[in-house]
């Protein structure tokens, strides 16, 4: 049995334990810990060390800076197995995904380290005697809201993101997975960075928002969740005159053009649709399929789908983990039930698997009605919808239909295809030919209503600065 670590709060560089609510594997619904809840007096501490920790950290050297963050990455490399195992416990996902999120976590961070380093301002030319210059500072103490489908990549990128570009930071990770986040903040202590740079807490989410975000020392709030979360959090962000950072849902379409093999498509898409039992925001959900490929895509899908082996996280033969928690179960039912109601067909799973533990099969329906609600809500789980489509500007209409605009997939070998796709989609990030919707190098985030704001990239750590023009006149 793998361990679980004790979660605590980290707040001006001390650990600290507190009762809480209880932490369920969600592989057989046992209880695995507790994680404290922190009181309105921790978050004043955590404030005022925030505003502490900020102004010793932009006081930093960057080079500086960026030697403790590396630091702290190579850390957490050397403690991916243990790391891995408490995430697989806590949010059911297999243990080789666990493995590979927590890598990805510290190239994010490696590669935010290192951009830190490159946060250039300009110098504007201007009459003579005039000298304009363009600095571009660190914003101040964040406040970072992270969810419980990536326990520790997504508390890396904000974190990463902060500190890369001088600012402190306190995170608010999710309550259900805080292991993640605990073990990211512990490799930053033991890396050695100074005390309220960086702050942890755990609570009830809604409180500490609802008074982190109109403190006038949080000068940035971030937050990857649900839609109406996130529109409530920006709402408040905006009536403190904060910016934010806002990664929402998702309802990715995937159009698969005829000139591609529908069966090792098929085969790829149920390896994209599977990662973390479709639990993420940029999962390919939405399959729009050429009409003469159609079939063949969706049984060649179904059939795949019907493979995959379907068990406790820490066995390493296991591909489709448990949902994270019991609200997943209840949507894919309501939903799968709904859709067939409508006229959809279940070529694969369609039932939870068991009572114990929350599993379920990877769903594929096929010819799902545009009123299915599967359609218009984000399923957030194991749900392929597969429909056909006659042409490629019907299969962008469809992918557009909806508020959402996070990630899309196409599948063409026509270069003019891929470009009217790259014109059309409206999405904060395209792939084509391949299921990965981020890299640490390249800006992530969503228009419409999966939010603003971009993690990831130069453009991302730029979402942590501001800009000041210095006017210099010479006397
Ligand atoms: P939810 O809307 O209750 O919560 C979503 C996240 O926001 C959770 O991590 C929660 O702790 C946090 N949260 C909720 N209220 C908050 C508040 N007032 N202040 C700060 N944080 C708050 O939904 P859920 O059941 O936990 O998750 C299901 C839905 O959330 C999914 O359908 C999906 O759309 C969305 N989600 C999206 C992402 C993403 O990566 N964009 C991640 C997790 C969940």
């Amino acid at each position: 049995m793998a361990d679980y670590p004790l979660i605590e709060l980290y707040i001006d560089g001390q650990w600290k334990r507190a009762s809480g609510q209880t932490i369920i594997n969600p592989a057989d619904e046992s209880v695995l810990g507790t994680v404290p809840t922190a009181t309105r007096s921790d978050l004043d501490d955590a404030l005022a060390a925030a505003g502490k920790g900020f102004a010793i950290w932009r006081g930093t050297a960057p080079a500086k800076r960026a030697q403790i963050i590396l630091k702290a990455a190579s850390l957490i490399r050397e403690r991916v197995d243990q790391m891995a195992a408490a995430m697989t416990l806590e949010q059911g996902k297999p243990i080789e995904q666990a493995r590979l999120e927590i890598l990805r976590g510290c190239d994010i961070i490696e590669w935010d380290a290192t951009e830190g380093l490159r946060l250039y301002g300009r110098v504007i030319p201007s009459e003579p005697g005039m000298r304009h210059t363009v600095l571009r500072q660190p914003i101040g103490p964040v406040a970072a809201f992270s969810p419980w489908n990536f326990p520790m990549s997504s508390p890396a990128r904000k974190v990463a993101g902060a500190l890369s570009a001088g600012c402190s930071i306190i995170l608010k990770a999710s309550e259900e997975t805080p292991a993640g986040a605990a073990q990211l903040v512990r490799a930053f202590h033991d890396a050695g960075l100074p005390a309220g740079v960086l702050n942890l807490v755990f609570g009830n989410p809604a409180e500490i928002s609802d008074y982190l975000i109109p403190q006038s020392r949080i000068r940035l709030v971030t937050f990857t969740g649900s839609i109406p979360v996130g529109k409530h959090l920006a709402e408040m962000a905006g009536r403190h005159m904060k910016p934010a950072i806002m990664e929402l849902g998702g309802h990715a379409p995937v159009i698969v053009c005829d000139d591609v093999d529908p069966v090792s498509t098929a085969a790829a898409s149920v390896v994209g649709k599977s990662r973390n039992a479709g639990q993420v925001c940029v999962a390919p959900t939405r399959f729009f399929v050429q009409e003469n490929i159609y079939e063949q895509f969706a049984h060649s899908f179904a059939e795949r789908a019907s493979q995959l082996k379907v068990g406790n996280g820490l066995d390493p033969s296991t591909q489709l983990g448990p949902l994270a928690n019991a609200r997943r179960i209840d949507a894919m039912e309501t939903l799968v039930t709904d859709a067939k109601t409508k006229g959809a067909r279940v070529l694969a799973g369609g039932q939870r698997i068991g009572n114990r533990g929350y599993f379920f099969p990877l769903t594929v329906l096929a010819d799902v009605p545009d009123d299915a609600r599967a359609m218009n809500e984000e399923p957030f789980g194991p749900l392929a919808l597969v429909n056909p489509v006659k042409t490629l500007d019907e299969a962008i209409e469809k992918a557009n239909a909806l508020p959402y605009g996070l990630a899309a997939y196409a599948f063409t070998r026509s270069a003019s295809n891929a470009d009217r796709l790259a014109e059309g989609v409206e999405v904060g990030t395209l792939s084509i030919n391949h299921f990965v919707a981020s890299v640490a190098e390249t800006p992530f985030g969503g228009v419409k209503d999966s939010g603003y704001g971009r993690e990831g990239g130069t453009e991302g750590l730029q979402c942590y600065t501001v800009v000041k023009n210095v006017s210099h006149k010479t006397l």
